[in-house]
């Protein structure tokens, strides 16, 4: 029993004493974690500073260093909100707190970077164990040359001696974004750092300076205003980054404050002019949607006067409004370029893509000015890298756009062509079919030219120039040719007694018959003039010839003519006269023969056949 008391009460003492030990433990706990000092240890070169430093709002900017000072010491400073140095547009100025203890015996100097170009006013206290504080002024606000380094990113000296801990405190008052990401580095990491930023920037601005040289070569040689739009968006686009990464200030206006301020809404008015008078053009807004085309100026007057205002508007009224104009006018082109894609033009699709990319990006780094994003690596890029592929795509676009535009030419310059072609084989076929139809029309006007209109027998004229040939063709057969003179007897008598018509009629049939008849001898017939006919044929002698003459005069007394109810009855008086094809007489003298021959016949009494060789 003694003994178990014994040992209880050891133990009992042994679980007090690590209780006591706990509780001094926990006791200590709070005074350790509420130790803010940033300690710079060894092997680290550079220390970011949002996640250990405290700030104050002073919105009036009236408190002095040593105010806040007193205030940092009494616990009015609060720890950054997640540990995101970004704040957004805020008024009055912004008190960091941090005290700094350099582990590092080798490394005594620091450089207190603010990784943010566009901070007006930057105010630096640094206190010394011994009360003594040092101050060094910064920001845009101040010449370029008075920087530390003549780096983009206004920077500052620190003399840490090891082993002592000074305090920190970084006064901050600008109309742009509140953003303060402090840093501390050591010389070797500073330029280490430089290097890098250098070569990213450098990639970056290389790529522009190469599509704004490419652009500009195009559009020289094309005379195509979209790439003129082009360079101007891209050009100020560029301008704009150029400042914001705080090269504006460093090479272009490195002792101008007011510049410093206005050409970022300046620079942005600029680009988002380009951009819409470019997307304008690119899309063919005026041919092909005339509404968004209205719009679409609109957009580019608002630009004009926001740009016109910035020159005289606070910084802090004017970049808020151009950074969300920013977002305007990219979501404008998106809807523009989605409703010409949903309307079949095709070069939109890539154009859709470059401006998505650009619209991800610059919402990402807007989304971070006004402190709704945290910072980091993409939020912070996000501007440059979207912008970067957006400027490629771009260009890419135009060329595609180029390459169609010319595919669309080529096409219409082919389908012009080929219906010129088609229409000239149209026309030429037509014009075959009316030659052919005109050869047969004149074919036929001759052929009535030499015809005789109400008996169809050939005419006199013809009848001279067929009889011609025929006397020139038989020359040399050794045949003869007889040439016959008809003339119808008493034939007034007829249109006397029965009328015109009636004498029409017989005349039509005489010819008939007389042709009926010479047709067997292949005679040649013809109406000699009123009711006198002739007939040209080849015969083997002058009785050859009587007996077709006579075979004509029969035909025609055969058969009374049928004129209505009349029977009219006909009859003919013929002249013959023969010659042989050697003789060479002329084509009058035959007839005229003929028609001594014919006179002698209506002298003998009428209907008889008379030849020129015969006297009886
Ligand atoms: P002959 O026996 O002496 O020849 O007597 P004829 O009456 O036949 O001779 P004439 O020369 O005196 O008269 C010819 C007539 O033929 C006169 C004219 O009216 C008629 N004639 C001429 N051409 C046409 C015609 O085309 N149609 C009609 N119906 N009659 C015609
Ligand atoms: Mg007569
Ligand atoms: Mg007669």
């Amino acid at each position: 029993m003694g003994t178990g008391h014994a040992w209880r009460a050891r133990e009992r003492g042994r679980l007090a004493g690590w209780l006591l030990a706990l509780a001094a433990c926990l006791c200590m706990l709070p005074a350790a974690a509420s130790d803010p000092t940033l300690r710079l240890g060894a092997g680290e070169s550079s220390f970011p500073l949002a996640g250990a430093m405290h700030y104050w709002h002073d919105t009036s900017a009236e408190a002095t260093p040593d105010q806040a000072f007193s205030r940092a010491h009494a616990g009015g400073f609060a720890p950054l909100p997640d540990g995101n140095p970004a704040f957004g547009f805020q008024t009055g100025a912004y008190w960091f707190h941090l005290p700094v203890e350099n582990l590092q015996r080798d490394e005594p100097l620091w450089i207190l970077v603010q990784e943010y170009a566009l901070s007006d006013k930057l105010d630096v206290y640094l206190r010394h164990p011994d009360g003594h504080v040092e101050h060094t002024a910064g920001g845009d606000h101040v010449p370029f040359a008075d920087r530390f380094i003549r780096y983009r990113h206004p920077n500052f000296r620190l003399d840490l001696p090891a082993g002592e801990r000074m305090e920190l405190l970084v006064r901050v008052q600008s109309e742009s974004s509140m953003q303060v990401p402090l840093a501390l580095y050591t010389p070797k990491a500073f330029a280490e750092l430089l290097r890098d930023a250098q070569f990213s920037n450098g990639l970056y601005y290389g790529i522009v300076l190469a599509l704004l040289c490419y652009n500009l070569v195009l559009w020289l040689m094309l005379r195509d205003a979209s790439y003129f739009w082009y360079l101007l968006h891209t050009g100020a686009f560029g301008l704009v980054l150029f400042t914001l990464n705080g090269y504006g200030f460093e090479y272009l206006w490195p002792t101008s404050a007011w510049l410093a301020d206005a050409s970022i809404p300046l620079s942005i008015c600029l680009a988002l002019i380009g951009m819409q008078l470019f997307a304008r053009s690119f899309l063919d807004l005026r041919t092909r949607w005339p509404l968004g085309d209205k719009v679409c100026l609109g957009v580019v007057a608002f630009f004009a006067m926001l740009g016109v205002a910035a020159t005289w508007l606070p910084y802090s009224i004017a970049t808020p409004i151009a950074s969300r104009a920013v977002l305007l006018g990219v979501a404008w082109i998106i809807i523009a370029t989605v409703v010409m894609l949903r309307r079949g033009y095709q070069p939109a699709r890539l154009f859709l893509l470059a401006w998505s990319l650009f619209l991800s990006g610059t919402a990402a780094f807007t989304l971070l000015a006004f402190g709704v994003l945290p910072q980091n690596f993409w939020t912070q890029n996000g501007v440059q890298i979207g912008s970067a592929l957006e400027l490629l795509l771009l260009s890419l676009a135009l060329g595609r756009r180029y390459a169609s535009l010319r595919e669309e030419n080529i096409r219409i310059v082919q389908e012009t062509n080929e219906t010129l072609e088609r229409g000239l084989i149209d026309r030429t076929r037509e014009l075959r079919t009316t030659m052919a139809k005109l050869g047969e029309a004149n074919v036929k006007l001759q052929e009535y030219s030499r015809r005789d209109p109400l008996t169809g027998a050939y005419n006199r004229r013809h009848f001279r120039e067929a009889f011609a040939q025929m006397l020139a063709a038989r020359k040399g057969s050794g045949r003869q040719i007889a040439l016959l003179l008809l003339d119808l007897d008493f034939f007034k008598r007829i249109n006397d007694s029965h009328g015109h018509p009636a004498g029409d009629s017989c005349l039509v049939e005489a010819a008939r018959r007389i042709e009926e008849v010479a047709a067997q001898r292949g005679g040649l017939v013809a109406r000699f003039g009123g009711e006198e006919f002739v007939v040209a044929l080849a015969c083997r002698d002058a009785q050859d010839a009587l007996q077709v003459a006579e075979a004509i005069r029969l035909r025609i007394q055969q058969d009374p003519v049928r004129h209505e109810a009349l029977a009219i009855r006909l009859s003919v008086s013929i002249g013959i006269h023969t010659v042989s094809s050697e003789r060479g007489d002329s084509a009058e003298e035959i007839i005229r023969i003929a028609d001594e021959a014919l006179y002698r016949a209506k002298g003998d009494g009428r209907n008889c056949v008379r030849h020129s060789l015969t006297t009886a």
